[in-house]
């Protein structure tokens, strides 16, 4: 029977994508020669030594073994051969040590006098992959100080929100806001400002450092800092090694009523999310004590 897919390969030996045909039972039946190559120089299962094994066994055992990958890749495969679904698509990421890549594999039917056979091909996708994932990345960031924009603050904050609420943790948020700076750009210029803004931003990064936080450009002079399974007395610690460390730059604010050199001013407020509360109303406190902090004098943390 094998014999009869071999003029499989006058069409599909010539083409790079790596090409499996399995039968209703899961069993190869033929692969390309890309596919053979591919096998043999990444120490693949099932490379050259395909004849006997069963694609969707490789596919559970993948996934016996902790992988989700070839979990979605067992299911998708059999829902085209039970006729659920008519093809499957999968992108999925196959590293090798020293470079990123991804496929995309694709499963469609195919019958050969009155029995059922399934096209697997894999392509190689790694160079749209990486460009999303820069797209992706570069919608994420201020351009001017390069640290999270909004956009991205907003998603961070919903999805740390969920997660300390399923594991009963403590989320805090510090709404950090520049005192007087218009002052400072009427006095010195835009451009210093801009420079001032980037400085800041800069050191903000020191102060976000676990995967759970997070520091944004929240909008103009004002900055956020999103602080997962921390509490308030934690993140007063590390907001006030903050505001010394924006002090210690002694950036000019000659004509600031307040001081000489830059300050900031900042709300904070810590809470345990719930189904009572929810990240505006977080957003709106930390918004009040913020303005607290600036009513009643600047450069200083309201709690
Ligand atoms: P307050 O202490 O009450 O916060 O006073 P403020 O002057 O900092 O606040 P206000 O909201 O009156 O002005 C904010 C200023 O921030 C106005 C604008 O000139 C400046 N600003 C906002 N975005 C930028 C920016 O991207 N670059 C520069 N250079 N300045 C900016
Ligand atoms: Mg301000
Ligand atoms: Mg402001």
């Amino acid at each position: 029977m094998e014999d009869s897919f071999e003029f499989l390969s006058l069409v599909l030996d010539s083409i790079t994508e790596h090409i499996v045909v399995i039968d209703e039972a899961g069993d190869i039946k033929y692969v390309n020669r890309s596919w053979s190559a591919f096998g043999n120089n990444n120490e693949c299962t099932v490379g050259h030594d395909w004849r006997g094994v069963n694609y969707l066994e490789v596919c559970d055992k993948a996934a016996g073994a902790g992988d989700d990958f070839g979990a979605n890749a067992g299911d998708g495969i059999r829902s085209v051969i039970e006729q659920r679904s008519s093809l499957f698509y999968l992108e999925y990421p196959c590293h090798s040590p020293d470079e990123p890549r991804w496929f995309m594999m694709r499963v469609s039917p195919f019958r050969i006098s009155d029995a059922s056979y399934f096209v697997i091909t894999h392509q190689n996708i790694t160079e749209r992959k990486l460009a999303e994932e820069k797209v992706l990345k570069l919608s994420r960031i201020d351009e001017l100080t390069g640290i999270a924009n909004r956009r991205h603050f907003n998603e961070f904050i919903e999805s740390e929100w969920e997660r300390c609420h399923r594991h009963n943790m403590p989320i805090c948020l510090a709404m950090i806001d520049l005192d007087y700076f218009k002052l400072l750009n009427d006095s010195y210029g835009h451009q210093v400002g801009d420079k001032c803004l980037k400085s800041i931003g800069k050191i903000l990064q020191n102060y976000a450092l676990r995967p759970s936080d997070i520091c944004a450009r929240y909008g103009g002079e004002e900055f956020a800092i999103v602080y997962g399974d921390t509490n308030l007395q934690q993140a007063k610690g590390l907001l006030n090694e903050l505001l010394k460390q924006i002090r210690s730059l002694n950036i000019l604010n000659e004509n600031s009523p307040t001081s000489p050199t830059l300050t900031a001013s900042v709300g904070i407020y810590s809470t345990f999310p719930s189904k009572e509360n929810n990240v505006s109303e977080l957003i709106r406190r930390t918004d009040d004590l913020l303005y607290m902090a600036k009513k009643n004098g600047r450069n200083q943390i309201y709690s």
